[in-house]
Formats: C-alpha cells, structure tokens, sequence
C-alpha cells in the first residue's frame, strides 16, 4: 500500500482501504472521465480536487476536464442553477443559444478526451448537453446533479431533463431529489477529503495566527459562515441571526467567501452583505482567494459554532466541514443539510433567524453540551461522509453499470 493510501487507512481505517484497493482493480485500465465548469470555487472543484489523485493512486486512469464559456454561457447556468432550486421564471432566448453553443464547441475540444473514454461523469447541468454531440460514444456516461432539484421551477427542469434522459444513469445527493427520468438513478452523498489543507488538525498556534492576521480577535465566541456569496447561501439571513443573538451573548460574526468562478451573481450578494454589516466592527466580511483552503481550515477550528443557513442546499460541503471540526452546526433545515445534521446530536436544523439566534444562544451558554455534540459531529463524518466511501460507491455504480445481474449493487 502506498503512503498515500496509508495515510487514508489510519483515518478510516485499512479494511476501508482493502475495499477500495479490491473495487479499483475491477476498473483497471478503464478510462474515466470527470468533467465540470471550474476548476475551483465551489463544492464539485473542492471534491474533483481530491479524488481525481485518490483515484489515480488506486491506480485508476482517471482524469479532470473543465469546458470554458463565455459570460453568456455563465449567466445561463446560474439561471438555470437558480431556477432548479426553485426561482420562478424561464430561460431567455440568447442564454439558451449560449449554452448550447458553448457545449458544441466544447464538444469538440473534447472529443479525444470524451469519445473512447470507458466512463464519463458529467457534473450538473451546465456540461450536460455534452452528450448531444457524441453519437459515437464508447462508454456509459452518468449525470451527476450536485444541486437541490427537490422542488425545481418545472419549464426549466423540462428543459434540462432533455439533455440528461439520454445518459446511462444520474447520481443525485439525496432521495428528495430524485426525478422522473428513463434510466437509473443512484443517491450519493458527497464528502470531505480528511488529509486536504481545507480538513487536516492544525495546531492551536497557527489557527490563532490566521486569527490575528486576518484582524479578528478571538476575544470573543466566532460564529462562521464559508459560503460562496450565493443569495441561496442567506448571508444576510445569517447577518439577523447574529444581531438577535446578541442581545444576549456577546459574539463575534465572520462571513468568509469568494466567488466560484462560474458564478456571474457573487458581486451583488457580495454587496449586499458589506451594506448590511456596515459600521458594526464585530462583523468580519472576507473576500478569500480560491485556494485560501487552510485558511478556511483555521478558521472553522477556532469558531464556537458554524453556520450554513440556506434556503437551498444541494449538499453542504461547509456543513461537513465544520462538523469534522468537532463543531456542532446551525443550518437552514433544507436538501442535504437534512442529512448531515441531527438536531440536538451534531447541531440544529433552523428554519428563520430567529430560529438560529436561539440556536446560537443555547450553544453558546451551555459549554459542556456544545462539545459533546462536537464529538458527535466528527464521528459522524466519520461514519457517513469522507471522500473514500464516496469513492467506493462511485466505483461500485460503474461496475454495476456493465453488470446487470445486480452483483454490485450491494457495494453502492
Ligand atoms: N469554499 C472555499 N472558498 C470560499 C467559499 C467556499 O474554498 O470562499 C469551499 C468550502 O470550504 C466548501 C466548498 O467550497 O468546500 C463549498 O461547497 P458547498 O457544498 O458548501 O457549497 P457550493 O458552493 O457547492 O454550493
């Protein structure tokens, strides 16, 4: 075993490993194909970063394409993001042309890469008409939707689900967001990779340090929130959680974020944000760089409690994060936030901000309950959410896909 696969084995122990090493080698010398619209920001880069080398120390051929686009193109898929969580109103005309426009001649940029590949991810919606333009395709390709389709605006899911009913399977993160569609679908949770910068143990010194230099005093509790400037994310939700919470505990607010870069709205939110936490010198608003991961390391360990209230969620990567960080988390009760965290066990589900201010007040004045639900939030992680199991059920799912007997779909 490798230094790399022993370093997983200690965190999620070897029988863990022995799985992974004995699925890898049914898919030797297969070519398998990731493909997304960024190479950072955002949760599918943050996975993608960490499990194309895992994958590849398992031997696996893998690789990572990105299609490119221009601001048309970009501003329809945050169009189309917005809508499949749920926006009123439909697509205009010149961004339908963009998009479709933008995946033909990625298609063609592609085609090596795509066209004899054994197995091809496409990660949401924005690559999903890639498959249009490859009639000829050699492998089975599988659409893998990271975003919270529980209740989509139903003109535009009609107008994705065109694209994506011709794939050989979808992936979604969780059963809610299952849809009618002719092939099968598998649910998969997303996960953390345990040995990135953005999740190893950091010692106190240099949480305290990060502290300092971004010019936040640790003089009192630190609630966070990491979260693109997403109006989905409800930065500002978390703004009025904080300013009725301390009217009776004395706190500090950091809103730490950056724009992924397909995300065209993050300079407005980002706006909104500053305006709403003006002139109150407790509120710290970051503007981080794209690999400020150990950065964002520092700051969830040395936060009292962690925050993702979102009105939509695909997922929740923070969530896992900052429950990894032995911290309990207030997230809005939505998508995969539902699954991450079980009220009064690893944190508390929230439905307004007054819901979370209360939230915030118990945690905060009862010490002793806050660590334990910290410890339960790691071995819940642990247990459920870290990028080897994921890696496992996304190899047992290609496996199956070539198997039909079914024998793999235990391994899923
Ligand atoms: N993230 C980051 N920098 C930022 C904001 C977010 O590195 O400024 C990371 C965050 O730590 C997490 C991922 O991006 O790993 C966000 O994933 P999540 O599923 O929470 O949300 P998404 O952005 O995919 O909707």
């Amino acid at each position: 075993m490798s230094e790399m696969l022993k370093k997983y084995g200690e965190v999620v122990g070897f029988h863990a490993m022995d799985s992974l090493m004995v699925i890898a080698d049914m898919l030797r010398g297969k070519k398998i194909v990731h493909v997304n619209s960024t190479k950072e920001g955002g949760g599918v880069a943050e996975i993608l970063s960490s499990m194309v080398p895992l994958s590849k120390e398992l031997g696996l051929d893998v690789s990572w394409e990105v299609i490119e686009g221009n601001p048309d193109f970009f501003a329809c898929t945050k169009t189309l993001h917005n809508s499949l969580q749920g926006m009123p109103g439909g697509l205009p005309e010149q961004q339908i042309e963009a998009y479709v426009e933008t995946n033909r001649t990625n298609a063609e940029k592609l085609r090596g890469a795509l066209e004899d590949a054994d197995y091809v991810f496409i990660h949401d919606p924005q690559p999903a008409p890639l498959l249009g333009y490859f009639p000829n395709r050699k492998g089975k390709w599988v659409w893998r939707c990271h975003i919270d389709v529980s209740a989509p605006n139903r003109s535009v899911w009609r107008f994705v689900k065109k694209h994506v009913e011709g794939y050989d399977a979808s992936i979604f993160s969780l059963p809610d967001f299952a849809q009618t569609l002719p092939h099968p679908q598998f649910l998969i949770t997303p996960s953390i990779d345990p040995l990135s910068e953005k999740n190893i143990a950091l010692p106190k010194s240099e949480v305290a340090k990060t502290y300092e230099e971004l010019g936040i005093p640790m003089d009192k509790p630190v609630i966070l929130q990491v979260s693109r400037f997403d109006r989905f994310k409800d930065p500002l939700g978390v703004i009025e959680s904080y300013r009725i919470a301390r009217e009776h505990v004395d706190i500090r607010l950091v809103l730490a974020g950056g724009g992924a870069t397909d995300d065209p709205e993050s300079g407005e939110v980002l706006a909104r944000v500053q305006e709403a936490a003006a002139g109150d010198p407790d509120i710290h608003v970051l503007l981080l760089p794209a690999d400020a991961h150990r950065t964002i390391n520092a700051l969830q360990s040395g936060a009292a409690v962690v925050m993702q209230k979102s009105t939509k969620e695909g997922f929740g990567l923070t969530v896992t994060e900052g429950l990894w960080k032995k911290k309990p988390v207030i997230g809005g009760d939505v998508g995969g936030i539902r699954l991450q965290i079980i009220n009064r066990f690893n944190g508390f589900r929230v439905r307004s901000p007054e819901g979370a201010a209360i939230r915030i007040r118990y945690l905060l004045t009862h010490k002793w309950k806050r660590e334990r639900m910290g410890v339960n939030a790691r071995q819940y992680v642990l247990e459920n959410f870290l990028l080897t199991g994921q890696l496992r059920r996304y190899m047992s799912l290609l496996i199956s896909l070539n198997s039909p007997n079914g024998e793999w779909e235990r391994w899923i």
